[in-house]
């Protein structure tokens, strides 16, 4: 209960190619700073571009590093398998025509396991280089899994399960030197795979997945609780993703002891990093997790953003190695304001409270207005007013993600932003489910931030209302 956790760090969740080298130089440098021990990469997303950088910085500050890779994306690459294998929908289509970030198999098909066996040998062989301590292979993201007729009624994390043993018994084969992670990730943290079916897994991260980011895991039935749906097919007694997380996580622990820690979608991404000021409710986080016995977390992170959230890291850094500081930790008054549940924050509560924005500094303020602005039934005009703000302000905030994902808001949920008359490229990246599929597709990555960058001012100026 009281000595340090022993996983402590980042997961660079998704993209590496949001980043300069040196933002990335900075952030892997401020790692040893904290005395985190333990890295994320995606092998999907920049690491070709960038893993000489990482190698060095890593072994100049003893960081372990993880290196993720989706499976069905990178596997079913390397084994040329035929889109047929994959996830189908209710019209018996592929949900995705060729591997991308959301690719799952269909778990019935005995060809999709022979090839996605086939591509982790390769993955295994080829591409895996020597100062890699793990290799965490990450599932399809999101929750296309397959509806032909025999896997309707599966629950993917029964699915899902033969493809996790099939790799790990690859990586054991072929690279003793190596460890195997899974994850037990959105609609997929049932209990329907029993705890023996994971002996070949070494490290298993659970992932909080849509836990709001002011509720504590167990704490405060409220409706705030549930802004992502994460249960999928299993039972959920709780309808409370604060409630739920609590009881799967406490009782997976307990069914793997040793082997899980967490991952925490900190700087949440989807949420374009804007600090949510609960440092009391992930420091409570954190007792629990030492009192489940789990072995640490790793925390989604990147440079772009990184500056909001720094005395928060700082914070949690000490405490995870010295349980006492979270325990002595006195919440300002910031942070009491923000704890009240009442006040909405940011667009994933729609829009901002004038009450939370006035206790804000100055900068935080403007920052959150522009963002609420151009997020949340945008007009032209504040699109182009956010676009120009984080063009502005590109080596402080995630001017890539933000750019493409203010616009899709735009299209998709307001409705109110016409791009039809932007470039064919801009379209064509609007078009990608993840941006970083994209970028991972442009054939100069050195040059790939700076293209999107390009990209987000033609939109800015060829951006149209619809109403
Ligand atoms: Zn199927």
């Amino acid at each position: 209960m009281t000595a340090p956790f022993e996983i402590r760090g980042f997961n660079m969740c998704e993209s590496l190619l949001r980043h300069t080298p040196e933002q990335l130089a900075r952030f892997l440098d401020r790692m040893g700073e904290l005395k985190f021990n333990t890295l994320i990469v995606q092998y999907d997303y920049g690491f070709r571009h960038y893993q000489q950088l990482i190698k060095e910085k890593c072994q100049q500050h003893n960081i372990d590093v993880t290196l993720m890779v989706f499976g069905p994306r990178t596997f079913f690459k390397l084994s040329g398998c035929d889109s047929k294998h994959f996830a189908l929908d209710d019209d018996g289509k592929p949900y995705t025509p060729a591997p991308e970030c959301e690719t799952w198999p269909c778990f019935s098909s005995h060809e999709a396991l022979e090839h996605f066996t086939a591509g982790a040998e390769i993955f295994l062989r080829e591409q895996t280089p020597g100062w890699i301590k793990r290799i965490h292979m990450r599932s399809g993201d999101g929750t296309m899994t397959c509806r032909c007729a025999k896997c309707r009624n599966l629950m993917p994390s029964v699915g899902w399960h033969p493809f996790i043993k099939a790799f790990a018994a690859k990586l054991h084969e072929l690279r003793s030197d190596l460890e195997a992670e899974s994850d037990i990730y959105i609609g997929r943290y049932d209990l329907s795979v029993p705890a023996q079916e994971y002996e070949s897994i070494d490290c298993v991260m659970y992932d909080t997945f849509g836990h709001h980011p002011r509720i504590a895991l167990g704490d405060n039935p409220n409706h705030k609780s549930n802004w992502i749906p994460v249960n999928g097919r299993d039972t959920d007694e709780f309808n409370c993703n604060s409630l739920y997380h609590f009881d799967r996580l406490s009782k997976w622990a307990k069914r793997l002891p040793g082997k899980i820690y967490i991952h925490d979608n900190t700087m949440m991404q989807a949420l374009i990093g804007m600090f949510h000021h609960n440092t009391p409710s992930m420091l409570k986080d954190l007792e629990l997790y030492r009192r489940l016995g789990l072995r640490g977390v790793l925390f989604e992170a990147y440079e772009p953003g990184y500056h909001n959230f720094a005395r928060h890291f700082e914070v949690l850094s000490k405490a995870m190695l010295d349980p006492e500081y979270g325990r002595n930790y006195r919440p300002d008054g910031v942070e009491k304001m923000f704890a009240n549940l009442d006040l909405d924050y940011s667009h994933i509560d729609k829009r901002t409270s004038e009450e939370l924005i006035n206790i804000l500094p100055p900068q935080e303020q403007e920052f959150i207005r522009i963002c609420d602005a151009g997020m949340t039934a945008p007009t032209p005009d504040s699109y182009r007013k956010f676009i120009d703000y984080i063009i502005d302000h590109a080596d402080t905030v995630d001017v890539c993600y933000m750019g493409m994902l203010a616009a899709k808001h735009g299209i998709r949920v307001s409705g109110t932003l016409d791009f039809s008359q932007a470039a064919p490229e801009s379209r064509k990246m609007l078009s990608y489910r993840k941006l970083w599929d994209y970028m991972e597709e442009l054939p100069d990555h050195s040059r790939a931030r700076e293209d999107v960058i390009e990209i987000l001012k033609d939109l800015r100026n060829n951006v149209r209302s619809t109403v």
